[in-house]
């Protein structure tokens, strides 16, 4: 009897891995292609999965509104750096895996109806590191909302700064601050939405300085992980720890909203901000 088998007691034959996925929530079972249709969430638990971002595009945009900026902006190799695989042999393969040039795809699009510039990060394209590219990216996207007097909104989805890019990465934190701080001075909303996981260098920059923070249900969102804060002080954290609910509920966020909710969610919020 095959694993599959024994775990959906199924005599059915093995369906091959590519086409499947298990909810890491519950263990169901997941059809790939039905998972689109089910906006990446679990059919069984409304587990919310990790969105591939032109669903994302697709889920807080009107159809077909979408019109992509920068998107042939390629990262360099600064520091020449050299670990376990160089930094471009690194790049090339996040490049053919996901088939954009970077961690972040900006644009502009309409919501309802709205116009608002939008960045989403690809946690596939090197753990959505925040690198040169990515800041220069972000900032260039609230410089244009300045510019044509528009909201903007941030989708965040990141393990943090871009080490392959050291001090240069480390930057990209400052920059992005100082353009949400421009942002805000134009008196322009700026609405941070946190999906799963958003740590690191972003988490302690721009994805923690919206006007309106919204994370969806579940999402890991915080700065070092979980593991590596319970080494430093030695102590049990308690349930849920660094979840959407649990910041929430904490105060560090303003809202946790089911993903069929976010557009209508950010169209009201725009209303009555603008
Ligand atoms: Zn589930």
């Amino acid at each position: 009897m095959s694993w599959f088998s024994r775990l959906t007691g199924s005599k059915k034959p093995d369906i091959p891995s590519d086409l499947w996925k298990k909810c890491p929530n519950c263990g169901e079972v997941l059809i790939n292609k039905d998972l689109p249709r089910n906006l990446f969430l679990c059919s069984k638990c409304d587990h919310h999965l990790r969105m591939p971002i032109w669903d994302r595009i697709a889920l807080l945009t009107d159809d077909n509104s979408f019109v992509e900026f920068d998107s042939d902006m390629e990262s360099q190799d600064p520091l020449n750096f050299i670990d376990s695989a160089a930094y471009p042999d690194r790049i090339k393969k996040a490049v053919e895996s996901t088939d954009s040039f970077e961690a972040v795809t900006v644009g502009e699009a309409r919501l309802e109806g709205r116009e608002i510039m939008l960045g989403v990060m690809n946690f596939d394209f090197m753990g959505g590191s925040m690198g040169s590219v990515v800041g220069e990216k972000l900032t260039r996207l609230m410089e244009r909302a300045i510019e044509r007097r528009m909201p903007t909104v941030i989708v965040s989805a990141s393990g943090g700064a871009r080490m392959q890019e050291g001090i240069y990465s480390l930057m990209q934190m400052a920059k992005t601050s100082q353009a949400v701080a421009l942002l805000n001075e134009a008196g322009l909303p700026y609405v941070s939405l946190l999906t799963d996981p958003t740590t690191g260098g972003v988490s302690a920059s721009f994805a923690m300085l919206g006007d309106v923070h919204i994370a969806e249900p579940e999402a890991l969102i915080g700065f070092a992980g979980p593991r590596v804060i319970e080494q430093t002080i030695r102590q049990k954290l308690p349930e849920g720890f660094q979840r959407s609910d649990f910041l929430l509920s904490h105060g560090h966020i303003d809202m946790v909203i089911h993903r069929r909710q976010l557009k209508p969610t950010l169209s009201k919020l725009f209303s009555l901000l603008l």
